[in-house]
């Protein structure tokens, strides 16, 4: 497997619109320093999947035919913008599994063009080449999937949005040996939210599930800042995404 995650911002990104505070400037002129909504492509083999479609601009990043499915954590705008504009391609239709969710989003079930919704329940496995795909429940303001990715030799995670886990998720990783976590971290810590994790969360999270390495992602403007003025204080086992970064194999 490998994952390169597009994008590691919340809904809101880096730079934030209308601010100009140190990091926001630096950001506006260096691209490697922005971050877009939260997103992840993985690979295995031939086959490619999209984590989420928040990134816009998917139609010019992704040619027909080199996607074979997408996987929506939730119906959040964040988190799939960019099927509003591919849904009208002509060509093969692409499966988007997703969280049982029966308002979805706008009117992309009405009108879904290309895309050929797919409902997944909860822990129920599926088999796309060599990868195994498990659903699993998160908590947060609509129905939301995390997934476990697994071959024959790695397992993947990946979870967001949500804030802390259910019991449930938390008891079914823990009981597996985890190469990577990639998990919502959207605040600095001590910050309330109900629907997304702080800091805080996140070295809950890491204790219950243990995994080898964990990243951070779905990282908002405040987490941004503090991690400016605390570079050292996370685990080293623990990393902050950026844009286009590859997280799996890790590179050292
Ligand atoms: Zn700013
Ligand atoms: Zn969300
Ligand atoms: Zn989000």
């Amino acid at each position: 497997m490998r994952l390169t995650l597009l994008g590691s911002g919340d809904a809101a990104g880096i730079p934030l619109y209308g601010c100009d505070c140190d990091l926001c400037t630096a950001a506006a002129a260096d691209p490697g320093l922005r971050r877009t909504a939260s997103s992840a492509l993985l690979e295995s083999g031939a086959l490619r999947l999209l984590l989420d479609a928040g990134q816009s601009n998917l139609c010019e990043r992704f040619p027909s035919g080199t996607i074979d499915a997408i996987f929506l954590t939730h119906f959040h705008v964040d988190h799939l913008q960019g099927l509003f504009h591919l849904r009208w391609g002509i060509g093969e239709s692409i499966p988007v599994y997703t969280p049982p969710d029966p308002e979805g989003c706008g009117d992309l079930y009405k009108n879904p063009g290309i895309l050929e919704f797919v409902t997944l329940r909860q822990f129920e496995t599926s088999r796309l080449g060599d990868l195994d795909v498990t659903p699993l429940p998160l908590n947060h303001s609509k129905p939301t999937h995390g997934y476990l990715f697994s071959d024959s030799r790695q397992r993947i995670a990946y979870l967001t949005d949500t804030k802390g886990l259910p019991s449930s998720t938390s008891a079914c990783l823990a009981d597996l040996p985890l190469d990577l976590v990639v998990v919502d971290c959207s605040f600095a810590p001590g910050v309330g939210s109900t629907g997304h994790n702080n800091l805080d969360d996140v070295l809950e999270i890491d204790r219950l599930v243990a995994p080898a390495r964990m990243m951070l992602t779905h990282i908002g403007h405040g987490l941004d800042l503090w991690l400016r003025e605390n570079p050292r204080r996370l685990p080293s086992h623990i990393g902050v995404a950026r844009d286009g970064m590859r997280v799996f194999p890790h590179a050292s």
